[in-house]
């Protein structure tokens, strides 16, 4: 036996060995106690001083935010103090001291489990109450600040660690995970999330190993455990004996020298073995992330997914502070070009300022561009912020999940008025700012030769593409072997893209998690593609890896592809054409190439 081994989801590269710290079960860290009836009051007055610390430490937290993810704080505490003042929670917790006579901790944590059961019971109903819908995570998160507040063990900020130390949680907000940024953490364990929750990209922005998804973590780790976290595998193993100490040794090591060669060359441009260049760009969800593309040697910024702005607030951010976010990324990139994308809110992106009405299928709901018409108060203020941010660069405009022409004739309209306000407003801008849409919906391939008439450039999103193609939630873990882009109608729609986009001379890149895989990034080329855009962290994988295929070579495997009627003969046509010599970049690992 090498220890206990765990299995989850590989969100963040890299294997480290540490002491475990386990968080956020701060619910189980107390003694349910019940109280006299004459403890009442100070019972009640010891809850409320509660809430004033754990409010003291979150405007903490949110202070050290904006240094590391480039967060406004005021946003982020609005939303957390909010909450701490919720009268749907604290009403509830005195309620409770003063009628079951428990102490406030127990109170807390029962009234927190009988919101989040509400939240459960609703969740499917069409009359889900959306503000809790939003707000699971945060009652959650505030529950267990009150709690850590009230135990004395929240007078330490969120978390406060002298030596390297493995983080254990059930999940970890987007707060905690930059509280910690300063701290001496090696790698970040959750119980649930994905590759593309905050978690995950959270713990590559800061390059620390993490494992995702990893049911029981709370369970089967204790604090103080030696755990082996294997960012590669998805792999946690608790107390591992001696040859797993030294396997996980080596790993690290390779990983280490595999990442340092990889990051050596990241300052050449994209290109295949005979120099045929393949534009490389960074998708980025913070603006801090900026920073991180460059350094991974990212070509610009081909998808900015402006809607992480809008979370985590009660409130609609402001012209100014968009523009100022906008601004700070696009600076950091210049010269370098910068797509933002209009917000795409609904569907499995819920933001609580919106106030959205439950959906029954809010995937095919008042989604992306559909809800940025609905509201055009909220659409103009973005608009104007992405116009003015064009002053300071190569700045490009791309509209989400446009399914109809008439779509794209009313954002252009609205794109006009902003354009007039922010010259009426004296507001410097760039003269032309291309427009462009993101092919994701099949409504948008069958026309794209219609809408490559009309809009500037295209970018493909193979998620949703793959989504609204096959049929396939994709936020549906169980599904999720479905959710290919190697079904043979994906291969084709790309094809149908990219010869409508070369009639018209338009630029057609993709911004898919596609193209973060170096086969498929492969396999793109070969069909034509010259630029993608993808997570930082893979740019100089995807380099690596085009740096040893000939264009020819690519398109070579990419006719065969096409003529394919099943997943299962592309997968493994590209895996017999490509796999064997990109062996160690598909590993992670320079001592692991095939022989
Ligand atoms: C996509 O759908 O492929 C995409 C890039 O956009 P998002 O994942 O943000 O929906
Ligand atoms: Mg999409």
């Amino acid at each position: 036996m090498r220890g206990v081994v765990l299995r989850g989801i590989a969100a963040s590269p890299g294997v480290v060995v540490g002491t475990a710290r386990v968080i956020g079960d701060a619910k189980n860290a107390f003694r349910r106690k019940h109280i006299h009836v004459s403890k009442v009051e100070e019972e009640v007055k010891r809850l409320y001083e509660g809430v004033e610390l754990a409010r003291a430490q979150i405007v903490e937290v949110s202070e050290s935010m904006q240094e590391a993810a480039g967060h406004e704080p005021a946003a982020i505490l609005g939303a957390y103090v909010a909450m701490l003042t919720d009268p749907l929670l604290l009403a509830r917790v005195e309620g409770k001291i003063r009628t079951d006579l428990i102490c406030a901790e127990w109170a807390v944590v029962a009234s927190s489990e009988e919101i989040l059961r509400l939240f459960d019971r609703n969740a499917s109903s069409a009359q889900a109450d959306t503000y809790l819908l939003e707000r699971r995570h945060d009652v959650e998160f505030v529950s267990d600040r009150i709690v850590r507040a009230l135990t004395g063990r929240g007078n330490r900020p969120l978390a406060h660690f002298t030596v390297p130390t493995v983080i254990i949680a059930r999940d970890l907000s987007p707060a905690d995970t930059a509280g910690m940024a300063k701290e001496p953490v090696l790698a970040f364990v959750t119980e649930i999330g994905t590759k593309t929750s905050h978690t995950a990209i959270m713990a590559r922005a800061l390059e620390l190993p993490a494992v995702v998804g990893l049911n029981d973590a709370l369970t089967m780790i204790r604090t103080g455990d030696t755990v082996i976290v294997d960012g590669l595998r998805g792999e946690v193993i608790v107390n591992p004996n001696a040859i797993a100490l030294e396997e996980a040794r080596v790993r690290s090591a390779r990983h280490m020298e595999f990442s340092r060669d990889l990051l050596s060359s990241r300052h050449e441009r994209g290109a295949t073995r005979c120099g045929v260049p393949v534009s490389l760009k960074a998708n980025i969800e913070l603006p801090a992330e900026a920073v991180l593309a460059l350094d991974q040697g990212a070509e610009g910024v081909g998808l900015y997914r402006t809607e992480f702005i809008y979370i985590d607030r009660f409130t609609m951010p402001p012209e100014e502070e968009q523009y100022e976010l906008y601004r700070s990324v696009v600076e950091t990139m210049a010269p370098r070009p910068v797509t933002l994308r209009t917000f795409d809110i609904g569907g499995d992106k819920f933001v609580s300022t919106f106030q959205l009405p439950a959906e029954m299928n809010p995937a095919l709901g008042l989604r992306a561009v559909r809800l940025a018409l609905r509201r055009p108060d909220v659409f103009l203020t973005q608009l104007r912020a992405m116009v003015r941010a064009s002053a300071h660069g190569d700045v490009r405009i791309m509209i989400p999940m446009i399914a109809s022409l008439t779509e794209l004739h009313d954002v252009r309209l609205l794109i006009a008025r902003a354009t007039a306000e922010v010259d009426a407003a004296g507001h410097a801008r760039a003269k032309h700012i291309p427009v462009g849409i993101m092919i994701e919906v099949p409504a948008a391939v069958m026309l794209a030769d219609v809408f490559a008439k009309h809009a500037d450039f295209f970018s493909i999103g193979t998620n949703d593409l793959v989504q609204y193609t096959l049929a396939v939630d994709r936020t549906n873990q169980s599904l999720a072997p479905l959710a290919t882009p190697f079904h043979p109608a994906i291969l084709r729609m790309l094809d149908v893209v990219l010869r409508s986009a070369e009639k018209h001379n338009r630029p057609v890149s993709l911004c898919g998690a596609m193209a973060s895989d170096p086969i498929a990034a492969l396999l793109l080329v070969g069909l034509g593609f010259r630029e993608l855009s993808m997570e930082s962290a893979a740019v100089p994988e995807i380099k690596a890896a085009l740096h040893r295929f000939t264009v020819e070579e690519c398109r070579d495997v990419a006719t065969l592809a096409l003529a394919c009627e099943e997943t299962a003969a592309i997968e493994e046509l590209l895996a017999l054409s490509f796999a064997s010599r990109i062996h160690d970049i598909l590993t992670g690992a320079s001592g692991e190439r095939a022989t």
